[in-house]
């Protein structure tokens, strides 16, 4: 083998260790897929989130007639507990592949994926969409060490520019470092979660309205309370705007799940 036959064999041998070669979704070889980890045809699977929805938490209802009469008509939850916010915007559900590459994102720390998860986010955003400022939901610092990113503070970065609105990421801060939320039993999230968020200048969301940036939106607890602490400085109105929001299994259109989803086990392959 020549020498240079050789480190190219070498190069090839460290780039498989360094670049994943197959789809994480579907497992099928990667060619020139213009998403880092995802094959193109999974990608193109991520559809937004449409049909009628509670028009305050964006819950799907599974009638296609639950708003026909009364667009403003809320879900059981929001009319029995009225949440702090005004309403929650979600891009797309929460099932793989959208799912998949959430979880390398944020729980693998594959950062590359920001750009092609903002994208999918921008592409959703609906024209009438206004606010003052964003504010991505913040992590408590010893989370932030051990992730290195905010991931909502990223998604936050890639939609400001086209909401021309700035982010404001320092105001917010996560002061109680909480169990994971989804672990834990709804009352034991809400014990945890009273008092985990503060204002260092209240003063600075008086009057304004706010969207919160979240890259999943699972039961709102979290959202929910950031709201509150910010309707109670005086916020204008505060709005969710969510990468993905989890739905009932039964309101996934099996359109949107990859082929192989039906005879896989929904692990996560890297
Ligand atoms: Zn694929
Ligand atoms: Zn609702």
């Amino acid at each position: 083998m020549s020498l240079h036959a050789l480190f190219a064999d070498m190069f090839q041998r460290a780039s498989r260790l360094l670049i994943p070669s197959n789809c994480a979704s579907c497992e099928q070889p990667l060619t020139n897929d213009p998403t880092p980890f995802f094959c193109r045809r999974c990608w193109e699977l991520i559809q937004p989130l449409q049909g009628p929805s509670c028009p305050r938490c964006h819950r799907p209802f599974a009638s296609p007639y639950a708003t026909a009469h009364s667009p403003t008509h809320e879900c059981h939850d929001c009319r029995t507990r009225a949440p702090h916010y005004s309403h929650v915007w979600a891009a797309y559900a929460y099932c793989p592949p959208l799912q998949d590459a959430i979880a390398l994102f944020k729980y693998r720390g594959k950062v590359g994926l920001a750009d092609a998860l903002g994208a999918l986010l921008v592409r959703a955003l609906p024209a009438d969409l206004d606010a003052d400022l964003l504010m991505p939901i913040p992590l408590h610092p010893n989370r932030l060490r051990q992730r290195e990113f905010n991931q909502s503070l990223l998604l936050a970065d890639r939609i400001a520019p086209v909401l021309q609105r700035p982010v404001s990421y320092r105001n917010l801060v996560r002061t109680v470092d909480t169990d994971p939320q989804t672990t834990l039993p709804r009352s034991a999230r809400l014990q945890n979660l009273r008092q985990a968020f503060t204002l260092r200048e209240p003063e600075k969301v008086a009057d304004k309205r706010i969207f919160l940036v979240d890259d999943v939106f699972t039961t709102g607890t979290t959202a929910n309370e950031c709201a509150g602490v910010l309707r109670r400085a005086g916020a204008k109105d505060v709005a969710i705007l969510a990468l993905a929001r989890s739905v009932e299994s039964g309101m996934v259109p099996d359109a949107w799940l990859p082929p192989s989803a039906f005879d896989r086990p929904p692990a996560l392959r890297v």
